[in-house]
Parts: C-alpha cells; sequence; structure tokens
C-alpha cells in the first residue's frame, strides 16, 4: 500500500531566505525563486554528495522526481550566479524531518512516531479513531507557511 504522495521531506531550513549580489539595490535586481525542495535537493547531492538514490530516499521522492528537482535547482542557481540575479529561497511543497505529533481528539492524549510508518491504528491511551496529526510541517507553495494540520487527514480545521 503507498503512501499519499504529500510533501517531499527536507531536514535543513536555509540559514537566509534571500541571497543577492553585493552593491545592486534589490529593486534592480531580478529575483529567482528557489524552492525549499530544490535547496535541499542541492544540499543532499552537490553538499553532501550523495547519490541521488540515497537523496531521493531522504527526501521521500522518487529517484526521476529527485532529477527534476535537481536539474531546475542546478539551472535556478547557475542562472543566479552567471547572470547576477537574487535568489529567493522559499515555498515548495515540503515538511521537516523529525518526528508525527498526533493528538486524541477525545481523550486528548498526544504522541509521536517516526516519519515512515503509516498512520496509527488508533490512540494508544482510549483506543479510539478520532485523533489527527499535530506538526505535518507541510507548508503553502506560496506563502511558505507552516500549516497546523496535516494534508494527509483533516485538511480543513
Ligand atoms: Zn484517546
Amino acid at each position: 500500500m503507498s503512501r499519499p504522495q504529500c510533501c517531499r521531506r527536507i531536514s535543513q531550513e536555509p540559514p537566509c531566505a534571500v541571497f543577492k549580489p553585493t552593491s545592486i539595490p534589490a529593486r534592480f535586481l531580478e529575483e529567482i525563486v528557489l524552492t525549499l525542495d530544490e535547496f535541499e535537493a542541492l544540499r543532499l547531492a552537490d553538499l553532501n554528495g550523495l547519490y541521488h538514490e540515497q537523496a531521493a530516499a531522504s527526501m521521500n521522492v522518487s529517484r526521476q522526481t529527485f532529477g527534476r528537482i535537481i536539474d531546475t535547482a542546478r539551472r535556478k542557481t547557475a542562472e543566479a550566479l552567471i547572470l547576477g540575479k537574487a535568489l529567493r529561497i522559499e515555498g515548495g511543497k515540503v515538511e521537516m524531518a523529525g518526528m508525527r505529533q498526533f493528538k486524541c481528539q477525545d481523550c486528548l492524549h498526544t504522541w509521536e512516531l517516526p516519519f515512515g510508518g503509516g498512520c496509527p491504528e488508533g490512540c494508544p491511551n482510549c483506543g479510539g479513531a478520532n485523533f489527527r496529526r499535530e506538526n505535518c510541517g507541510g507548508r503553502d507553495g506560496g506563502e511558505g507557511q507552516i500549516r497546523k494540520r496535516c494534508c494527509h487527514r483533516g485538511a480543513n480545521p
């Protein structure tokens, strides 16, 4: 059984949101947007030297998808460097790697599970099925806002 394809997993946020050439005011610069999944692909493949298979597994995507992400990321980065454009790193459908947090709506029990194990059967405290993800960390493509609810379940609060 396959999990719903929702988020590309990243394990590190960029140290800053915008890189720009010095001495050129931002209003004169053309800006290129590098999404967080593209940033993560560069970090894994080009900085850490991972094979595409390993990097794809780390991001929870197929090798083909990873290939597309890294190609786009490299082209955008090269364009910024060579043509002197600003690079803004934001957006993309991503979630931070870490523990998944669940909360039971019946008894208010909260618990955590690592990523990749599928959804729990029921609340470990009362056995009820009325629980939801608390900290998916899924981001909205446009605004980079962290959604409070998981995108797998109960997407609309
Ligand atoms: Zn419960």
